[in-house]
């Protein structure tokens, strides 16, 4: 690493002080308050601690903090250190703070929120950008993802030097992708396709078969992927297929390995030493943690919009388990519950499922009308009382999922 000058090194230092001296009164994890100390004192600091180090930004509305850990956890391989921001602080000062806490590593694999990936790439010069897959998040409108993809459009264009792996299947990903010059693509799949109907490019409709999709009207069409999520397995690039038998569940964690895989192998990461560092992660920030409660198994899952909840669905234990919903609408949240009405709930039929959490009367309107049954429930103690001794899955959105987590007590 570069040395780092004096007014750099001083705001780094002073920054981790704030944030050792948060995480010691309780008041955080201390990622984020290290982070706006130091870049107060030198708003530069981003882009002098991103600096001669080999730097991947994640982004995208599902899966960010999941491919950020997996993909950390593949460039182990290598024996070096990489800086991360593993708790999802993904704005500056939590990309600041990570990197000055890990000032002697060569790599740095930051999660970033999407509406500032731009910024991102202008401060942190990265060598590879991951886009996931861009949907509507519980706030946004329609119109505010595309305008999204059109500013990451312009940023990567504008980054010549950096390799993009993208979704091939995600329509507003390709397009935002295709302004780079150079793209891995990979075949992530897709199953949320409501915020994609339309050519990002002409506005006409989209068309979908086996084969992907394209536009009926003009010549955008899914670019040819070399990297491959087929059903357990990876396609590499050289078409060679491995099993993946990733402990965590579901479609979606496989395709954010196999993004993962497609990055380490950028970096030169022999995968057969990759994937069983991939195998060893079990959770993710509190997600996907199984534990114990009076002989009940439960398992959390956070879903914080619709996109998030198809996912979250795909992996519950088969019925007749039961399931708890939680919803909150506190800041992160988002106030307005009608993103509710997005979700198509009717996978729930035939299987106890309880509601809890302050937003809970809106969820119970909305699965009233999928014809869901269901009963209300005080909390996840409440509900933990009222199923039999077996699997009990937990799907709530982002402070309803952080208040289980603090009743329960916190476990990894
Ligand atoms: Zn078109």
């Amino acid at each position: 690493m570069g040395k780092l000058p004096l007014r750099a090194r001083l705001a780094s230092t002073v920054g981790g002080a704030a944030g050792r001296v948060s995480r010691l009164s309780g008041r955080g994890d201390g990622s984020v308050i290290g982070g706006v100390v130091g870049l107060r004192m030198e708003p530069d600091l981003l882009r002098l601690l991103a600096a001669d180090r080999q730097i991947v930004l994640v982004t995208g509305t599902n899966g960010k903090t999941t491919t950020t850990r997996l993909i950390t956890a593949a460039l182990g391989a290598l024996g070096l250190q990489v800086a991360s921001n593993a708790f999802g602080a993904n704005m500056e000062a939590g990309l600041a703070s990570a990197l000055g806490q890990a000032r002697s590593a060569p790599f740095g694999v930051l999660e970033v929120d999407e509406r500032y990936l731009p910024a991102m790439i202008g401060a942190t010069d990265p060598k590879v950008v991951t886009l996931l897959n861009l949907s509507r998040d519980q706030m946004d409108r329609a119109a505010e993802i595309w305008l999204v993809a059109r500013r990451w459009r312009e940023a990567l264009a504008d980054a010549p030097g950096c390799q993009v792996v993208a979704n091939a299947d995600d329509p507003l990903i390709a397009w935002a992708a295709s302004a780079a010059k150079r793209v891995t693509w990979v075949a992530a799949g897709q199953r949320w396709h409501e915020d994609s109907w339309c050519c990002p490019e002409c506005g006409s409709h989209l068309r979908r078969d086996e084969l992907g999709w394209r536009c009926g009207e003009c010549s955008f069409t899914r670019p040819a992927a070399r990297w491959v999520l087929d059903t357990d397995s990876v396609v590499d690039a050289t078409g060679r297929v491995r099993e993946l038998s990733l402990a965590l569940p579901g479609r979606a964690n496989r395709a954010n390995a196999v993004v993962a895989l497609a990055v380490a192998d950028f970096f030169g990461v022999d995968l057969d030493q990759a994937l069983p560092r991939l195998r060893e992660v079990t959770s993710v920030a509190g997600r996907y943690t199984q534990l114990e409660r009076d002989g009940r198994r439960l398992r959390l899952l956070l879903a914080k919009n619709p996109a998030g909840w198809l996912e979250a669905f795909d992996v519950l234990t088969p019925p007749p388990s039961p399931v708890l919903l939680a919803v909150n609408a506190q800041g992160p949240d988002g106030r307005d519950t009608s993103w509710l009405w997005d979700v198509d709930y009717r996978v729930l039929r035939g299987r106890p499922v309880l509601v809890a959490g302050e937003r809970r009367l809106d969820l119970a309107v909305r699965l009233e009308a999928d014809e869901v049954e269901f009963e209300l429930a005080d909390g996840v103690g409440d509900a933990v009382a009222a199923v039999p001794p077996g699997a009990l899955d937990v799907i709530a959105n982002y402070t309803a999922f952080q208040q289980i987590r603090t009743t329960l007590g916190r476990a990894e």
